[in-house]
């Protein structure tokens, strides 16, 4: 495995591999690596034959009172993690590499970015949006994948991809859980001992809204007071949103006559937590 820093160095690495008409699978990350990351690096491993990481905390994606200086960041560890999941290449640039100059070229995707998490974190799909076109650009890889843990960011990208007309196939892979059922995420290390332990009603709350909708239930206001309730019984969990969504449009739906959207966000303490489900009444799982 080879980790380099310089955009010119993957481009020459890349070329080679493109060269030799091996399909290239690229996995863009902040760092931080966890089981997550690793099935989505398990993934491009059974789909590709190289695979790219990239480990980049991008400060455009960043609001200015959040936790960009404090993202926790370890190289050495990632590096290990890549090895042993058999990733080819790493690519590690710094923010002068990928912003050398003030940077004037937005790549923004104007629906889809404003309820969400769009609504409470301004700016953010667009940093999403205009870093991921910017590591496309570099890595050149045939297949991206990207995590369902991430919903919005998914379907923001593979609606940038389709509207630029980018040859990309973007692959969305299911979210990875604690045994008790909350998505990891980098974030949990911020979580005090008893915000850990509350944090598992986030994931309960949707499977509610799931075994509810399953038996029939089909009103969405009902559905998201069952989940206020169940994250109600927690003082330390503050939601900033529970929504029922559409799949494609991520409009918000009144009933659940169509694949949906079930996202949630909440407060614990200082740190900001998201989960979803996938609520599609014709197929038997939550996570796609
Ligand atoms: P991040 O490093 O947080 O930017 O995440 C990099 C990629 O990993 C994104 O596509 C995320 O959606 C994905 N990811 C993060 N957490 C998980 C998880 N628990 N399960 C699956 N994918 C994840």
């Amino acid at each position: 495995m080879q980790i380099v820093k310089t955009i010119a160095e993957v481009r020459r690495l890349v070329s080679t591999v493109r060269q030799e008409g091996k399909r290239i699978g690229f996995v863009p990350t902040m760092g931080a690596l966890h089981n997550g990351h690793v099935s989505l690096m398990k993934t491009a491993r059974k789909q590709c034959d190289y695979v790219v990481v990239s480990i980049f905390v991008n400060p455009t994606q960043f609001g200015p009172s959040e936790d960009f200086e404090k993202y926790p960041r370890n190289l050495d560890s990632d590096a290990i993690t890549c090895r042993k999941t058999g990733v080819d290449l790493v690519f590690a640039p710094s923010v002068k590499d990928m912003y050398p100059r003030e940077n004037w070229t937005w790549v923004e995707v104007e629906n889809l970015t404003k309820s969400l998490c769009g609504a409470h974190r301004p700016g953010h799909f667009r940093g999403v949006t205009t870093v991921c076109t910017k590591l496309f650009n570099i890595v050149d890889s045939d297949m991206a994948f990207f995590g369902q843990k991430d919903a919005q960011q998914a379907i923001v990208i593979r609606r940038m991809m389709a509207d630029l007309h980018l040859p990309l196939e973007i692959v969305i892979c299911p979210t990875v859980r604690e045994s008790d059922g909350l998505a990891v995420s980098s974030r949990n290390q911020y979580l005090k001992p008893t915000e850990r332990k509350d944090a598992s009603l986030l994931y309960h709350a949707l499977t509610i809204c799931e075994d509810l909708a399953r038996k029939g239930e089909n009103r969405v206001k009902v559905l998201i007071a069952a989940m206020q309730q169940v994250l109600g019984r927690s003082v330390a969990i503050e939601p900033e949103y529970i929504q029922i969504v559409d799949l494609d449009t991520l409009e918000p739906l009144e009933t659940i006559d169509r694949p949906a959207l079930v996202a949630l966000a909440a407060r614990l303490g200082t740190t900001r937590l998201i989960d979803n489900i996938i609520l599609d009444l014709n197929v038997s799982s939550g996570d796609v």
